[in-house]
């Protein structure tokens, strides 16, 4: 049996930065990782999304270069190129995790981690054919696509036709039309991505919009550029059936069918704990997911869960703070969890970002709100690189608390700008203080401090 002072199960973002931090701490800890450090956001997320999408938007630049007084002949793209230049950049940020992981005394087990039970104050787990024990452990194992129970969806899974996002992003060869079944962002950047560079993309949507509590007045937007880039859009549509050639789905006008090539599955993630032994140590999950407080503790003292595992907010980013909160916890430093601010993106073109509540939700929670719209026209860098652009960015302000509430983006950059947003409303600075940062000239997040002296 090998002792550690901590096990982390799972090796995604939650699980490599809690047992780096934890290594950093002084502590030994080890990590259990079945498939490959760096999780779903590595190997089969965030990374290889934005990696087809930025090779997209190469290709958009260069077709339409005649605006920018560009012009290229002979512009082609080549998909299996542009997913093997992914892969490279995977194995390369896969590698820096191993080294970091070595740096900071991680020891790595390349195994499927099994929950055992309790030898006295430790908890033991397997570990392929190794026995660990540790006083604490945290568990990080991540999610997967949800698989609604459609019929036709398993034998498509089967047969290939119906892909996941890890069997989308390394397929070789370009559909010639494919049917996203969910509009949320998964399935948005992937219909973005194949959308730009020639496939025929429908999105097939339940609700009666897309990008979930997106704010309504970005989804329309959203919709209206996405239907320009040539995507299509059933919503409030019920898909009942995935046939060998396409998906049938219902609207109240009736049914209807979606004749493609392929189907990509985006209608959610699960929380993933299937094989993990959480009975052994008597773990409770609620819907599948495991349940935690604010310091990421579940029910059974000396064991923590962070990252999607425990279905709160299914992010990458998420994962890492609940890591530092995790081990902050378990060291016996007081931190906790805060929900509120954490941004979320959506990559594609146009990009749209937010962070806090919208106006519509700060209003329905009782604030005295003013909400302002700035164009992201107001930048002049934007006006500079935008031969067109309809972006904005809303700023949602609380009279009563003198304080911002939350923001929200759609256009160019709103990704990379959205962190200043989310500091301003975390850090509740009064609007006069706010005023006075300084922002660099000419950049787009300047629509920020617009929208600012705009309330
Ligand atoms: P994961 O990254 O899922 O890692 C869990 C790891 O645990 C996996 O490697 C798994 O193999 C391992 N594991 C599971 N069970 C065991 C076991 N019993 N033993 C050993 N190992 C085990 N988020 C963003 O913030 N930004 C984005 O742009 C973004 N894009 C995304 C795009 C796609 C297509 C998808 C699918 C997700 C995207 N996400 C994005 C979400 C993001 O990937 C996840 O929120 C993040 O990876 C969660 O981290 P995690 O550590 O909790 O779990």
């Amino acid at each position: 049996m090998q002792k550690f002072d901590l096990i982390v199960i799972g090796g995604g973002p939650g699980g490599y930065l809690c047992a780096e931090r934890a290594g950093k701490a002084g502590l030994r800890p080890a990590l259990i990782e079945k498939r490959a450090l760096g999780g779903t956001c590595l190997n089969e997320g965030c990374i290889p999304t934005k990696s087809l999408l930025y090779c997209a938007k190469q290709y958009q630049a260069a077709l339409h270069g005649a605006d920018y007084g560009v012009t290229a002949e002979n512009v082609s793209f080549d998909h299996a190129k542009v997913v093997a230049r992914k892969d490279g950049v995977v194995r390369t940020l896969v590698r820096g995790v191993g080294a970091a992981m070595k740096a900071h005394g991680v020891t790595v087990f390349s195994a499927e981690g099994k929950i055992l039970g309790k030898d006295g104050e430790n908890f033991t787990v397997s570990a392929g054919g190794e026995v660990l024990s540790a006083p604490r452990l945290v568990i990080a194992t991540g999610s997967s696509a949800a698989v609604p129970p459609i019929p036709g969806v398993k034998e498509g899974l089967a047969s290939g036709f119906v892909m996941t996002n890890r069997e989308i992003l390394a397929l070789q060869t370009q559909p010639k039309s494919l049917v996203c079944i969910g509009g949320g962002v998964i399935g948005l950047e992937m219909a973005c991505y194949f959308a730009s560079i020639g496939t025929k993309v429908t999105v097939v949507e339940m609700m009666p919009k897309i990008a979930g509590n997106t704010d309504p007045e970005i989804c329309d937007l959203l919709m209206k550029t996405y239907r320009k880039q040539g995507m299509e859009f059933c919503l409030g549509a019920k898909v009942e059936a995935v046939t060998g050639t396409g998906v049938v789905y219902s609207d109240a006008a009736g049914q209807h069918t979606v004749p493609c090539d392929r189907v990509l599955l985006s209608a959610g993630r699960r929380a993933d704990v299937t094989g993990l032994g959480a009975e052994a140590i008597g773990l409770a999950l609620e819907r599948g997911a495991v349940v935690t407080d604010a310091q990421m503790r579940t029910n059974v003292p000396g064991v923590w869960a962070i990252g999607d595992c425990n279905g709160k907010l299914m992010l990458a980013h998420t994962a890492y703070r609940e890591a530092e909160v995790a081990v902050g916890c378990l060291r016996g430093i007081p931190d906790k969890m805060d929900y509120t601010c954490v941004p979320s993106v959506i990559y594609t073109t146009p990009e749209v970002a937010s962070v806090g509540l919208s106006e519509e939700e700060a209003k329905k929670s009782g604030h005295e709100i003013k909400a302002v719209k700035v164009p992201m026209l107001f930048s002049g860098r934007y006006v500079a690189e935008n031969v067109r652009g309809e972006g904005f960015c809303k700023l949602v302000y609380d009279m009563t608390d003198d304080r911002l509430l939350g923001v929200q983006m759609v256009g160019s950059y709103a990704s990379e700008i959205i962190y200043g947003a989310g500091m301003m409303v975390q850090l509740a600075l009064p609007l006069e203080q706010l005023k006075k940062i300084v922002f660099p000239h000419p950049s787009v997040c300047e629509v920020l401090r617009e929208g600012l002296f705009m309330l």
